[in-house]
């Protein structure tokens, strides 16, 4: 209903703009169809003979025979809409033909196509009608012009050409809408699948990256290593005692409190800082462009940020502690070495005695 609005308010020249019927492209239509300035006698003649003094009647004949198809009845709705299409069509028919090289004319007929489209109605209806339209028409040049064989024959073919030009027009448009329809669900489904390839690269308890998106954005980082000798850090952390939380206040509530650690992760990391779930309880934590120095600061600020906060647990707060494991990448490292080495360096701080940063 909207876009009606829009489209209605818009000028004859815009309508006409967004369909590519500029002067040329209209000039070369008419051509092909081979309507030219000769056939503006034969539009006259039309109106005058066939078209104004039954319009009312043009218009009943049309209607009575449409509604005697099912899917015309359809389409059509109700009274109402049968009343204000009967208007319409009175109105189109006083206007077929009248100054048919003219913008308006075009850009009135290309909202013909648009109107179908947008309320759905088939294309094969609309030909079917408008041929019904084009018969009636050609039966209703007055019998007065069948004794004037040439003068009939003219007008025929007239009406077959402008009714032709008509058609064409408003089937353009309706394939126009229709295509415009099919790019907004294309676009709409590339929306959804950005959206879906984030979640895939999202673990679901906490949001946070998941293992494969981190080992991925870490064998990435790890080329600049051995590229451009920059300084790559990595930490793995891993909650002590998880499972005493699991054992005491439930798996759910345990849950909730590896969500609080992820987000708690995240907000005592550097905004380009890599923090992903590794798997369970452990989080993997890759520092870009990060001296050593600098690396152990940053375990050691998420180790007491960690320490010191209270952790909501099922209605509780518990304090829980983080051990890592922390190690610089060198130029020989792969993936595979340089996790191994965190690893081991978190190993060794639970051996060490939990809540720690231990450095290899
Ligand atoms: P440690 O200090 O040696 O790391 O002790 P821990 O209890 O944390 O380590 P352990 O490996 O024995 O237990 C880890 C627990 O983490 C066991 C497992 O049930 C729990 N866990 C792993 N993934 C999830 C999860 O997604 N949700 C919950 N609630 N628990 C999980
Ligand atoms: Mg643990
Ligand atoms: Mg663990």
């Amino acid at each position: 209903m909207k876009q009606e609005t829009v489209h209605t308010a818009e000028g004859a020249g815009d309508v006409c703009a967004r369909y590519g019927f500029d002067a040329a492209a209209r000039r070369g239509r008419l051509e092909l169809l081979e309507l030219g300035a000769a056939d503006h006698d034969q539009a006259q003649r039309l109106q005058q003979a066939v078209i104004m003094p039954q319009a009312d009647d043009l218009v009943e004949r049309f209607y009575d025979f449409q509604t005697r198809f099912p899917a015309i009845m359809r389409a059509i709705g109700n009274r109402d809409n049968l009343e204000r299409l009967k208007r319409t069509q009175h109105g189109y028919l006083l206007s077929l033909g009248r100054d048919f090289d003219g913008e308006a004319y075009f850009a009135e007929r290309l909202r013909v196509g648009e109107i179908h489209a947008m309320r759905n109605i088939p294309l094969s209806l609309y030909q079917a009608s408008y041929r019904q339209l084009q018969q009636l028409l050609i039966d209703a040049i007055p019998a007065a012009l069948q004794d004037e064989r040439p003068a009939y024959e003219a007008l025929r073919t007239f009406i077959l050409k402008i009714t032709s030009l008509d058609m064409s027009l408003a089937v353009e448009t309706y394939y126009s809408a229709r295509v415009a329809a099919l790019h907004e669900s294309v676009d709409s489904l590339q929306h959804e699948h950005r959206h879906l390839r984030d979640k895939v690269g999202r673990d679901a308890l906490t949001g946070l990256a998941n293992r494969e998106s981190v080992l991925a954005e870490l064998e990435s980082a790890l080329s600049t290593v051995g590229a451009r000798g920059a300084e790559l850090c990595l930490i793995m952390a891993d909650v002590d005692h998880f499972k005493q939380i699991n054992d005491t206040y439930g798996h759910l509530a345990g849950d909730k409190v590896l969500q609080c650690i992820a987000a708690k992760l995240q907000q005592l990391l550097r905004e380009f800082d890599i923090v992903g779930r590794f798997g369970g309880e452990e989080f993997i934590l890759v520092l870009e462009d990060t001296p050593l120095a600098v690396a152990v600061r940053v375990a050691e600020r998420i180790r007491a940020g960690v320490e010191h906060e209270l952790i909501e647990c099922d209605e509780q707060r518990v304090r829980l502690t983080l051990s890592l494991g922390l190690t610089q990448a060198s130029a020989r490292d792969d993936v595979r070495t340089l996790i191994r080495r965190a690893d081991d360096a978190l190993y060794q701080a639970k051996e060490e005695g939990r809540n720690r940063v231990v450095m290899i």
